[in-house]
């Protein structure tokens, strides 16, 4: 169900041979009412409740794990997919937003040296509707709170452009102004730099934000820290995302993550500083949040601060975002590596 727009309802219901206008009416059940439940949809005839109960699953996801941090502003959610494969979501409160950070695979291909998803590789990619109903439960546990999802990042596990089909379709139906509401405007879809993708992206015609996970001011770095980095130079994943601001006319955001002595050197800002000098871009430098079993630091605020200065005196635009809930584990795959080592298969539901 959550994998269908309003109009594909419409033609599922014509198609069992009901009239379309019961798809507004399931619809209006299911995200405004916060209904998941088909025999609670009491204005629905009997027999098609019962159809649809038969046709379409309402929710997929299993919360087996949730997790709040000390400050309260991050909660981290860790959910059991229909085969047993395990998804996390984050949500993350900052002032009057509320953006959750979805996944888009279960694993990762691009296998980042930093990263507890990429040391599983990919797995399978997530369909839509695991995607939107990630977003969709969390806007229900919000919603009980007065509040509801403002904002969505596609930060979590997996490179949404190799999933490229369900990332979009999920982005069509949570920006439905009947449904979820997002606007485009407030989804940020983040990349290693798949160049089709990102090309093919461009001309889709939407207002969606789009980020390059940049994290090296060269080729040579970059694929050391980023393996799936080999398959494109560096040159060709710039260029695709300047075509895309010409295109979409939205600035270019490139994520930079800080790890101690790897990439947070003077020479490091100052070869990014050369590499940037002509666009018009922001580069959000994130310090390091560690990983257990991986090992990788945090450098110290002072190196943070001078690689700021660096790029800021060569008029880049810089933000810093701390990162939020270190101590529940909320750099992506942590938490689904974390259930792996410590059930194994045997899930347990924590909540
Ligand atoms: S950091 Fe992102 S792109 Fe890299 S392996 Fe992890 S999930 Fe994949």
């Amino acid at each position: 169900m959550l994998g269908h727009t309003l109009e594909e309802l419409q033609e599922s219901l014509q198609e069992l041979g009901r009239p379309k206008f019961r798809a507004a009416q399931i619809w209006k059940w299911v995200y405004e009412k916060g209904v998941t439940d088909w025999s609670c949809m009491t204005d629905l005839s009997q027999d098609l409740r019962e159809a649809m109960q038969s046709q379409l699953q309402l929710e997929t996801l299993r919360l087996i794990r949730k997790q709040d941090s000390v400050d309260g502003e991050t909660t981290k959610f860790l959910w059991e997919l229909y085969d047993g494969k395990l998804v996390e979501s984050v949500l993350i409160r900052s002032a009057d937003r509320r953006t959750v950070c979805v996944s888009s695979q279960v694993g990762c291909p691009a296998r980042c040296a930093f990263c507890a998803s990429g040391k599983q590789g990919l797995i399978r990619h997530l369909e839509a509707r695991e995607i939107t109903e990630q977003v969709y439960q969390i806007d229900r546990l919000l919603k009980a709170q007065k509040e509801r999802v403002s904002h969505i990042v596609y930060m979590g596990m997996g490179e949404p452009m190799e999933n490229y089909g369900n990332v979009l379709r999920s982005i069509r139906i949570m920006n439905d102004a009947k449904g979820l509401n997002i606007s485009q405007r407030k989804m940020t879809v983040s990349t290693v730099g798949v160049v089709e993708g990102i090309d093919r992206f461009a001309k889709e015609g939407l207002q969606v934000n789009l980020v390059l996970s940049l994290h090296a001011p060269n080729q040579r770095l970059r694929q050391k820290l980023i393996p799936y980095a080999r398959r494109y130079s560096l040159e060709d994943v710039l260029m695709a995302m300047r075509s895309f601001a010409k295109t979409t006319k939205r600035d270019i955001t490139y994520e930079y993550t800080l790890m101690k002595d790897l990439n947070d050197q003077k020479e490091h800002a100052e070869e990014l500083a050369e590499l940037l000098k002509h666009d018009r871009c922001t580069v959000n430098l994130i310090p390091y949040n560690p990983v257990e079993g991986i090992s990788l630091s945090r450098p110290p605020k002072e190196s943070i601060i001078l690689f700021r200065e660096i790029l800021e005196k060569k008029g880049i635009n810089t933000t810093w975002r701390y990162t939020k809930g270190k101590d529940i584990a909320a750099a992506c795959g942590q938490l689904a590596l974390q259930e792996k080592i410590e059930h194994g298969s045997n899930l347990a539901i924590i909540e």
